[in-house]
């Protein structure tokens, strides 16, 4: 099989050149056409030397995973199925903010008119089982590759700058699509590693956030690996319920999760964290919830997120009708801690947070489980 290039990291491309010989900057010149300009053919990269374009087409290719399906919701979210061999499929998701023309949504620190955010995929499923994630149903298959990983964005930058013109299209980068990005820890590291370069995507870390369920070891890994924006799935203010909602808090408790939080911030491009907080109907979204959560996260300097919750077939949660996410939210802010309510976006074509299921072949037998436990 050919060396995919969309998944080496700029020490990793540079060590390649060297061992055929050539300057380093060969590296950099290459990554610049294959990321910047999206150019997957040796043969358009006209300033590389014929003899090292055709050594490099021999035994290496730049390929990302095939599109099988690409959807535009009214509110301009769109969103591709990626096909990840057998029987696997993904999903990325591209929420635009802002008008191209309009002056009144320019973004304060950069001056930029135009936001647009990919939401990347970092696995076939995910084996966490949170119980309210379309994606934690479906089981899990295996880790993304870095090339599927950096893939997502390569081909989204692509067709977007051409569909838009603009030559930016994509100013953030969250990993919150399909899967844990921390259990797939060495891939996500390097596939970040390849956005923050300036001379592939270039986005500053600021804007390049990281979602987790809360694997301790984990973030305290990323804090020394690759410190970008965290955002913590905190959804529950204690442990009994989090431990329903969130399974891998019976590991890796709250208590424990909000330390690592806090050695994280030393590290952070951001002096807080943000809390993810789905609103369940009935099961979270109480105002005495809220005062607990308020005392739960008190040692942590955050935002927090609340997120409507986004329904999927059989999830058996419904989602919290708006004046309690309000008195939720209002809670919050009394309490002087920052809280905003997450903007529902893509949801009729079934992309907004959650609602993310692709198609998996699940290896971890859940399904049969599933059945089993409903017959039981
Ligand atoms: N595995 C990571 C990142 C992917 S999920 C994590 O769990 O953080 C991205 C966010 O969407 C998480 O906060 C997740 O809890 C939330 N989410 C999952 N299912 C949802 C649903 N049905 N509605 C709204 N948000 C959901
Ligand atoms: Fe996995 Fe995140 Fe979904 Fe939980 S919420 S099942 S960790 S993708």
């Amino acid at each position: 099989m050919s060396l995919n290039l969309l998944g080496l990291n700029r020490s990793q491309f540079e060590a390649l050149c060297a061992d055929m010989g050539e300057k380093p900057f060969r590296a950099r010149q290459m990554m610049r056409w294959m990321h910047q300009s999206g150019v997957s053919d040796f043969n358009a990269m006209t300033d590389v030397s014929r003899g090292f374009r055709e050594r490099m087409g021999a035994s290496a290719v730049v390929s990302a995973p095939q599109v099988l399906r690409d959807t535009t919701a009214p509110d301009g979210t769109r969103k591709w199925l990626f096909d990840v061999g057998t029987g696997n499929a993904i999903e990325s998701v591209y929420i635009p903010e802002g008008d191209l023309e309009d002056d009144s949504a320019a973004d304060e620190s950069t001056g930029r008119r135009y936001r647009g955010t990919l939401c990347v995929s970092s696995q076939a499923g995910c084996a966490l089982e949170c119980s309210f994630c379309s994606t934690g149903r479906q089981g899990f298959n295996r880790n993304l590759t870095v090339a599927e990983i950096v893939g997502q964005l390569w081909h989204a930058s692509r067709s977007l700058s051409t569909g838009l013109g603009i030559e930016r299209p994509v100013t953030n980068v969250v990993m919150m699509g399909m899967g844990e990005p921390l259990a797939n820890f060495d891939n996500v590291v390097t596939a970040m590693q390849l956005m923050l370069d300036d001379h592939a995507y270039g986005i500053s870390r600021r804007r390049l956030t990281l979602s987790t369920s809360g694997l301790v070891p984990a973030i305290d890994r990323l804090r020394e690996a690759c410190p970008v924006a965290l955002a913590v799935s905190l959804h529950a203010p204690n442990d009994e319920l989090r431990n329903q909602l969130v399974p891998i808090n019976r590991k890796y408790p709250i208590r424990e999760l909000l330390a690592a939080c806090v050695r994280y911030i030393e590290k952070a491009p951001r002096d807080f964290v943000t809390f993810e907080y789905v609103m369940l109907e009935g099961v979270n979204d109480s105002v005495e919830q809220a005062r607990e959560l308020v005392r739960t996260v008190k040692p942590v300097p955050c935002k927090i997120n609340l997120i409507p919750f986004n329904p999927f077939p059989d999830s058996g949660y419904g989602r919290s009708a708006g004046p309690a996410v309000s008195a939720f939210r209002d809670v919050l802010l009394q309490a002087g801690l920052t809280a905003t309510v997450r903007r529902t976006r893509g949801d009729s074509i079934a992309a907004a947070c959650g609602q993310l299921a692709g198609r998996v072949q699940d290896k971890t037998r859940r399904v049969m489980r599933r059945m089993e436990e409903k017959r039981a």
